[in-house]
């Protein structure tokens, strides 16, 4: 069995302060435990403050995004290089905000993995059907085309770098999580697909997250099932009242 990981993604949310009372919050309550996996994941501007707070504590920090390319005239984007010169040990690749709200392709999330592999950094591929894809009985094509093609140029012996979110798009953000049942099933059935394209062995390790609206009251019977490994949280981790629970009901 492997460790739970509970990870926090803060996405466009928090200031200086809040971030650090925030991110010294954790590290005190985790402090000095190992039977979970803790990683946050700040505004990439409070990456290195974050850093440097939890420096030393199981926890670790990581990007939201990172750009494809390693530096150059792109106004605006952040390299995995730069990630890692601040403090970062993983990037979140191909959230559902990333893929719906800006457009990426599965492509250029394939892209990006490959960057952010091959400059040390660990990666969250994050994988999810709409509810539109769900309802048209897509969903295990969409997520199986998203794994591929965010995995596609990595070669087996990096996998074990990449951890898999699977966050249904209509559960982020929305409060409707998907039933444990619900939630099973899309594990199993990814946990399939990546021993298809590794190895059972890998398969077996590689942690597959659930993310969308975990909650203190929902995360223990989402983390109890069989192929969830732990969980990407995004509202519920803006606090430590909600936050710290969720850690606890993983372990
Ligand atoms: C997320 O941002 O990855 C997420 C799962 O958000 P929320 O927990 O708010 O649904």
């Amino acid at each position: 069995m492997t460790r739970p990981y509970i990870a926090g993604n803060w996405k466009m949310n928090l200031d200086r302060r809040s971030a650090s009372d925030l991110a010294a919050a954790v590290r005190e309550h985790v402090s000095g435990r190992q039977d979970v996996d803790v990683a946050l994941f700040p505004p990439a501007v409070y990456l290195e403050e974050v850093a440097r707070i939890v420096a030393g504590s199981p926890v670790r920090v990581g990007g939201q995004d990172c750009c494809e390319h390693d530096e150059g005239a792109y106004t605006g984007e952040v390299s995995a290089a730069m990630l890692k010169d601040v403090g970062a040990d993983i990037v979140l690749i191909g959230h559902s905000e990333r893929r719906h709200v800006f457009g990426e392709s599965d492509e250029l999330v394939g892209r990006k993995v490959t960057s952010a592999l091959a400059h040390g950094l660990e990666v969250v591929l994050c994988i999810g059907e709409t509810i539109a894809e769900r309802e048209a009985g897509e969903t295990e094509a969409v997520c199986g085309r998203q794994l591929s093609a965010g995995l596609s140029e990595v070669l087996p012996e990096a996998l074990s770098a990449v951890s898999v979110a699977y966050e249904p798009v209509w559960a982020i953000g929305t409060g409707h999580t998907a039933t444990p049942a619900q939630a099973q099933e899309m594990h199993a059935y990814t946990r399939g697909l990546i021993a298809g394209l590794a190895n059972d062995e890998l398969a077996a390790t590689m942690r597959i997250l659930y993310g969308g609206s975990v909650k203190p009251g929902n995360a223990r019977d989402l983390l109890g099932q069989p192929d969830i490994d732990g969980a990407l949280v995004g509202g519920a981790s803006l606090t430590p009242d909600a936050f710290l629970p969720i850690i606890d009901g993983a372990s």
